[in-house]
């Protein structure tokens, strides 16, 4: 009998938590993990795939121009906002069910409350009124969307959480913020018909991508009608009759319906009773650990977003896996962070996978640089003239790719690909021997001179 009421105690069941709550039972631990809001965490319930399926919604206007290129007569057509929601909140039930199913067909049992530790073997149960122990904890609650303190009336804007959730689409909105989620949002609601701005505080939106890239989609939002600002700091939001008034610290003033802040997530780490433990966090808040995501104290673990490694979500899977071979498998593994592809779901989409021109410059000195540019053949039909951009960097001395970028359709889906050949250190003389598929957009990527 174990002096522990289990082996594995795991705090939240989003992908990381789930993951490694699953891999553990089948090495044979008696596992528990506790939620406080849904099984699936984020990506599931308010991140990744909602908003994937609101993608979806929103492409739809654009594919209604291009039908008509191709002859088709689409008639008067209208969107229905909450038939959206309904259907979308369908989906994620179902998701929230096969997750909830596969737990415990691992044979995890979910605990439905907040677990706050005591110490490093303890935790409280909130709502239970519970106190539990466990040998090792893993710690996964990822993170919660921040909103700056200091601009007064930015309490009345939504964050992602809520747009999810919105009972009527508005006729327009503020985006407050230049990362995945803001420009992503900002596509999003301008597809659906949404008089939108984006407002970003630096000079160019999405810092850390590609140069071209940042360049690229800037230019074409605004060709699409999205009223994106660079260099624009709010001073102040008010609620006037109804309306929003958004005021900018050098004097512009945008009426709108919404207020909406995309400005960065923060580690779920407050009022979890980390300090009890004795867990250290580093200055944002995260909870530090090392390659195998312990921290330090000896039989606590922490996986994904409260970590701030890298946060997307096959990340936190990944990293939750390896936690598992590694507690419960007896098999040291820790997780390669280099050269993770990752998508913006913008409009258009970008996909890039390795360094940017800029960061491959300062690493290897001398770099190639192949680009193209051209029309998309969906769109060659159509008046849409936005081009799509692709872009390789190779390390001249070794060959090597060290970076791919993409701006236009399916470019996260090319880049997945172009993932495995990054990986796998692939040469641009392996790239050029690969013969094209024709016609497709990625057949560039190997014909590039
Ligand atoms: P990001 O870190 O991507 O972007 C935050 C943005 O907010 C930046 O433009 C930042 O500006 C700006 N900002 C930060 N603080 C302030 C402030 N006080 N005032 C004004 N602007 C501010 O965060 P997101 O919220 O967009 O997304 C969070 C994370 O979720 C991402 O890092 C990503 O890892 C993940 N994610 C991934 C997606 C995907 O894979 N497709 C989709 C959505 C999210 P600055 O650059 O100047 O600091």
């Amino acid at each position: 009998m174990s002096e522990y009421d289990y082996d594995l105690f795991v705090i939240g069941a989003g992908s990381g938590g789930v993951r490694a709550s699953r891999m553990a039972a089948q090495h044979g631990a008696k596992v528990a993990v506790a939620e406080e809001f849904r099984v699936g965490g984020t990506c599931v319930i308010r991140g990744c795939v909602p908003k994937k399926l609101f993608v979806y919604a929103s492409h739809f206007s654009e594919e209604q121009e291009i039908a008509a290129s191709f002859g088709w007569d689409v008639g008067k057509s209208t969107f229905d906002w909450s038939k959206l929601i309904a259907n979308k909140d369908k989906e994620i039930d179902r998701l929230n069910q096969i997750y909830i199913k596969n737990l415990e067909a691992s044979g995890v049992e979910i605990i439905q409350d907040r677990a706050e530790m005591r110490d490093a073997n303890t935790v409280f149960l909130v709502d239970q009124n519970r106190i539990i122990t466990a040998r090792t904890i893993l710690v996964a609650t990822g993170a919660t969307p921040f909103v700056p303190h200091n601009v007064p009336g930015a309490a009345f804007a939504i964050t992602s959480n809520e747009a999810f959730h919105l009972e009527t689409l508005p006729k327009r909105i503020v985006v407050v913020g230049g990362g995945y989620i803001a420009v992503e949002f900002a596509g999003i609601f301008h597809g659906l018909g949404v008089e939108t701005s984006l407002l970003y505080r630096g000079p160019q939106i999405l810092r850390g991508f590609d140069d071209d890239l940042r360049d690229g989609l800037a230019a074409a939002m605004i060709k699409r009608g999205i009223d994106v600002r660079t260099n624009a700091n709010v001073g102040e939001i008010q609620e006037i009759d109804g309306e929003c008034k958004v005021t900018m610290h050098d004097g512009p003033e945008i009426m709108t319906d919404l207020v909406m802040y995309a400005t960065g997530r923060i580690p779920n780490t407050a009022g979890l009773g980390l300090e009890s433990a004795g867990i250290e966090l580093d200055g944002a808040g995260a909870i530090k650990v090392d390659a195998y995501s312990k921290t330090n104290v000896d039989n606590i673990y922490a996986v994904g977003d409260v970590t701030n490694r890298v946060n997307l979500t096959p990340v936190a899977i990944r990293e939750g896996a390896a936690f598992a071979e590694t507690v419960f498998n007896n098999n040291p593994v820790s997780v390669d962070h280099s050269d993770i592809a990752s998508a913006v779901f913008s409009q258009p989409e970008l996909g890039t996978v390795g360094l940017t021109e800029e960061q491959a410059r300062e690493k290897y000195g001398e770099i190639d640089v192949y680009k193209s540019s051209f029309r998309p053949m969906k769109h060659v039909l159509s008046d849409i003239d936005e081009k799509m951009l692709m872009k390789l960097i190779v390390d001249k001395a070794s060959d090597r790719v060290v970076g791919c970028h993409i701006m236009g359709p399916d470019a996260g889906e090319i880049v997945q690909v172009v993932g495995i050949a990054v990986k796998m250190k692939a040469t641009k003389a392996d790239f050029d021997r690969t013969i094209a598929l024709h016609p497709s957009a990625a057949e560039e990527l190997v014909t590039m001179r």
